[in-house]
């Protein structure tokens, strides 16, 4: 999807949204207002008959109890079944001479509810008003409410479905996008290796290299380093893509960890020589055996000790130890690089990424290798751990059952 058109989909969707919750709250209060006219109709009709029986039963005297009840009972008639506050107001002195809830006296005096009436033999200086005052149920609010709640509520389930389907979409977009960057990065760094191994077949061809032994073993060292590196690239690439179908299964027998690490150690060597580092080994598990799957495990050793050569600048220092603890089998892999900053450490597991700061450009690879660790380990049920600081290596920790 065009960026353009994600633009305008989002824009179209956000108007819609926000149309949709306005003219919902229109319609609301709308229905608000015709309610409340209403309402007021009904409590003057009710007050009406109220004032009219006053000045009827109630000559010289009101009584005050009687007030509120005559209230509530013309109230029911017309189909209110609440209780208002009820207050008697002198106009002219601005004072209740009765109010049946006198806290509530500050809302009396603002209420629309007021209705004039003078009854015969009443003492006061000016007009009298009844006034009302309803507090308005909980219940009331909550149901005139209810229409704009369910609005808002079916808008913001829209809006998420909305923000999952485009962050799928851009999920799709950027695994897309790392596919072909994978396709291209692999084509160019599988010609380099080939047109170094084809260079050095042609200098071994020459007859004074060929007799030169200093210069025919170093050519023999680059072909076996070059064949090395694709070996382990096309093995990755192949078991990984194997082990995401869902018929994959590992061939599990015990396997002795010492032996792979020395027979991994043995095919870096040449590696190691020319880069004029040091690959050491600490192997204290005991006994060494676990059960494992011998190529994926093999790999997976392959792929650490690679990645730390690759990711050490000057001469590597690899040190591959074996343990047991907590009825684990530990495998660890140290080397003495670049590191990995923290925020990074969470993201190194996924396919096809690359740590792409700093000096990590000038290395070879395609984000595959740790993911593919990272299958095996858990195909394992095992777990795969990184202690790293930037500058000063790294240690991979891999724990097996056994
Ligand atoms: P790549 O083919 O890029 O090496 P990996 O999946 O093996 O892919 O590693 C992913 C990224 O993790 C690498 O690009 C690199 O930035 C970082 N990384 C992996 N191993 C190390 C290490 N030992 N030291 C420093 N960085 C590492």
């Amino acid at each position: 999807m065009k960026r353009w058109f994600r633009g305008f989909i989002i824009s179209i969707f956000a108007l819609a949204a926000v149309s949709l919750v306005v003219i919902q709250f229109l319609q609301t209060r709308r229905t608000f207002s015709v309610n409340d006219n209403m309402f007021s109709v009904s409590v003057s009709t009710a007050m009406d008959e109220v004032i009219r029986q006053l000045g009827v039963e109630m000559q010289g005297d009101i009584r005050n109890q009687a007030l509120d009840s005559l209230i509530a009972e013309e109230l029911l008639m017309v189909g209110i079944d609440l209780h208002p506050a009820v207050g008697l107001y002198d106009g002219s002195q601005g004072s209740f001479l009765y109010s049946s809830d006198p806290g509530m006296e500050d809302m009396l005096e603002v209420s629309p509810y007021r209705y004039s009436f003078s009854p015969a033999g009443v003492t006061a200086s000016g007009q009298l008003f009844i006034i009302l005052a309803f507090k308005r149920s909980l219940l009331t609010i909550i149901d005139s409410s209810l229409y704009l709640y369910m609005s808002i509520f079916l808008v913001l389930i829209i809006a998420a479905m909305f923000i999952v389907s485009m962050r799928t979409l851009n999920n799709q977009r950027k695994l897309d996008r790392m596919k072909n960057e994978f396709i291209g990065n692999m084509t160019h760094e599988i010609k380099t290796p080939i047109s170094t191994i084809s260079l050095a077949c042609e200098m071994l061809q020459d007859n004074g290299v060929a007799q030169d032994e200093a210069m025919r073993s170093n050519f023999v060292g680059i072909i076996a380093d070059e064949n090395q590196r694709m070996r382990i690239l096309v093995e990755t690439i192949l078991q990984s893509s194997k082990m995401a179908s869902k018929n994959f299964a590992l061939t599990l027998r015990e396997i002795d960890v010492n032996a792979i690490v020395g027979k991994v150690v043995q095919s870096f060597l040449i590696t190691i020589k020319n880069r004029g580092g040091r690959i050491e080994t600490r192997l204290d598990a005991e006994p060494p055996t676990v059960l494992a799957d011998e190529l994926h495990l093999t790999n997976l050793i392959y792929n650490l000790v690679d990645n730390g050569i690759k990711y050490s600048p000057g001469a590597p220092h690899i040190i591959i130890s074996t343990s047991r603890a907590d009825g684990k089998f530990i495998i660890s892999v140290r080397d003495h690089g670049i590191g990995i900053s923290k925020q990074e450490q969470k993201h190194v597991f996924e396919k096809f990424y690359r740590v792409s700061t700093g000096n990590v450009h000038d290395v070879k690879g395609f984000g595959i290798g740790l993911s593919y660790v990272a299958q095996v380990v858990h195909l394992h049920h095992g777990s795969i751990s990184i202690e790293s600081e930037p500058g000063n290596g790294s240690t991979f920790t891999v724990s097996l059952i056994g």
